[in-house]
C-alpha cells in the first residue's frame, strides 16, 4: 500500500474546512491530518484535534492558543499547539505535507497559500481572494514551485472538469470559444432595486442554496462573489474578460460550462454541497467518494437561465472594471469589498452602499504594477484606509 497523503488544512474551523474533514475521515487508508489551523474559535479547534489527531495545530492568536495548549494537556492527544502568521507559513511548507486545502477567508489567506504553492504542494484553492489579489504572483510561485492547483471553488472545479485534460495556454487553440460561468442569483435575484436599499444582514445571510460561511453568504448576495470567481477564472484558466459570460442559473445544478468553437457545450452537474469538489481535488485523477447523494432530477424538474443585472448588482461590473484595469486594480476591490462587507454586517453601512464604497475607493486610487508581493499588500492597506474614511465622511 502507498504511504497515506498527509493534509494541512488552513481555515479548518471553517465552512469549506470542516467538510473537508468529512471527505478525510471517510478515507482513513488514504489520509492523515498534518495541521489544522483557525483564526480565533479554540473549542472547534479543540473537538477536532480529538477527533484527527493532528501533528499541528494553529491559532493565529497567542491567547487562544495558551488555552488550546491548556485544554489538550488533559487529553492523549499528542498534537504541538502553535501561533501567529509564521506558524500558518510553517504548516503549509513543511516537508512532511502532500496536501493544502487552502480555506482561510479574505486576504488573510494569502501569504500561507503563496507558500504552498512555492514549496511544490498540492494545492486545494478555496480561498479565491488569492487570486483576486496576486493572481500573476500567485500562478508563478504555482509553476516556479512545482506545485499542482486544484480549485475548489465549485465553478471552477466544474470547468477545470470539462476542460481537455492536456490544453495548451491558449484557450482558442485548445478549441475554446468561452466560459459560461453559473450564478445562483443570491437571495435578492427577484427583489426590486427600490427594496434594496433596506436589506438586513440577516437577509442576505440567508443564501437559497448554499451553506456557507458568512463573508462569501453577503458576496454572493452582491453578486461580488461572481465578480471575484471571474477574476480568479482569468487566472486559471487564462482567459480574458471577452471569454468569461456570466449566467444566472437559480438551481446551482450546473456548476459551469465551457463551449467549444464546434458549438458543443459541457457542463458539470452536481447537487449544490462542496464535498463534490473537496473530493474530486483530493482525489484527483481518481474519483472518490464523497457522501454526496445522487442529483434526483425528476425532483428538480427544471433548469432556468437569466443575465446577470448589474444595474441592480454592480460589484458584478466592478469586478470586470478591475480585471481590465489589471495590476493592483482587483486587490484594490477586493480590500474595499472586504471592509464594506464587514461595516455591511455590523449595521455600519446598508446593503446598496457596499457597491458605493468599492466605487468610490477604485476611483481614488491608481491602480499599478502587482509584481511584487509589497505592492500587492500596499494596494491592499490603501485601500483599506480610503474605505474606512470613506464611512466616516458621508
Ligand atoms: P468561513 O468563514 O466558514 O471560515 C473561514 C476560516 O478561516 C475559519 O476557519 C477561520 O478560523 C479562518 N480565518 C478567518 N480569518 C482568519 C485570519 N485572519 N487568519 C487566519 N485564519 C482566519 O469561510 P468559508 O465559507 O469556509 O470560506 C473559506 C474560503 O473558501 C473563502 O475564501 C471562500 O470564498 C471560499 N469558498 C467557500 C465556499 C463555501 O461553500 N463555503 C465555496 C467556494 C469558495
Ligand atoms: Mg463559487
Amino acid at each position: 500500500m502507498s504511504r497515506r497523503s498527509s493534509v494541512t488544512i488552513l481555515g479548518a474551523t471553517g465552512t469549506i474546512g470542516m467538510q473537508t474533514l468529512d471527505v478525510i475521515a471517510r478515507h482513513p487508508d488514504r489520509y492523515s491530518v498534518f495541521a489544522l489551523t483557525a483564526n480565533n474559535r479554540v473549542e472547534e479547534l479543540h473537538a477536532l484535534c480529538l477527533q484527527h489527531n493532528p501533528r499541528y495545530a494553529v491559532v493565529l492568536d497567542e491567547s487562544g492558543a495558551e488555552r488550546l495548549k491548556a485544554d489538550l494537556s488533559n487529553t492523549d492527544v499528542d498534537t504541538e499547539v502553535l501561533s501567529g502568521m509564521s506558524a500558518l507559513d510553517y504548516v503549509s511548507q513543511h516537508a512532511n505535507v502532500d496536501v493544502v486545502m487552502a480555506a482561510i477567508v479574505g486576504a488573510a489567506g494569502l501569504k500561507p497559500s503563496l507558500a504552498a504553492a512555492r514549496s511544490g504542494k498540492r494545492i486545494l484553492l478555496a480561498n479565491k481572494e488569492t487570486l483576486v489579489m496576486s493572481g500573476k504572483l500567485f500562478m508563478q510561485a504555482v509553476e516556479e514551485g512545482g506545485a499542482t492547483l486544484l480549485p475548489i471553488d465549485s465553478e471552477h472545479n466544474a470547468i477545470f472538469q470539462v476542460m481537455p485534460d492536456r490544453r495548451s495556454r491558449d484557450l482558442s487553440a485548445s478549441g475554446i470559444r468561452r466560459i459560461l460561468l453559473t450564478a445562483s442569483g443570491g437571495p435578492f435575484r427577484k427583489a426590486r432595486a427600490s427594496d434594496l436599499a433596506q436589506v438586513t444582514p440577516e437577509q442576505a445571510l440567508n443564501h437559497p442554496n448554499w451553506v456557507m460561511g458568512p463573508k462569501i453568504t453577503i458576496d454572493s448576495a452582491t453578486l461580488m462573489n461572481k465578480g471575484l470567481e471571474v477574476i480568479e477564472a482569468h487566472w486559471l484558466f487564462n482567459a480574458t474578460p471577452d471569454q468569461i459570460e456570466v449566467v444566472v442559473h437559480p438551481q446551482s445544478v450546473i456548476h459551469s460550462m465551457v463551449e467549444y468553437i464546434d458549438g458543443s457545450v459541457l457542463a458539470q452537474l452536481g447537487n449544490p454541497d462542496m464535498r463534490t469538489p473537496i473530493a474530486y481535488a483530493l482525489g484527483h485523477p481518481e474519483r472518490l467518494e464523497s457522501g454526496v447523494s445522487s442529483l434526483d432530477l425528476f425532483k428538480i424538474g427544471r433548469f432556468d437561465f437569466e443575465a446577470p443585472d448589474t444595474e441592480r448588482f454592480p460589484c458584478l461590473r466592478l469586478a470586470f472594471d478591475a480585471l481590465r484595469l489589471g495590476g493592483t486594480a482587483p486587490a484594490i476591490l477586493n480590500a474595499a469589498n472586504e471592509i464594506a462587507v464587514n461595516a455591511f454586517l455590523n449595521h455600519k453601512i446598508g446593503f446598496t452602499e457596499i457597491p458605493i464604497m468599492i466605487e468610490s475607493v477604485m476611483d481614488q486610487l491608481q491602480s499599478g504594477p502587482a509584481d511584487t508581493l509589497e505592492t500587492v499588500i500596499e494596494a491592499d492597506q490603501e485601500a483599506r484606509k480610503l474605505a474606512s474614511n470613506w464611512m466616516l465622511s458621508r
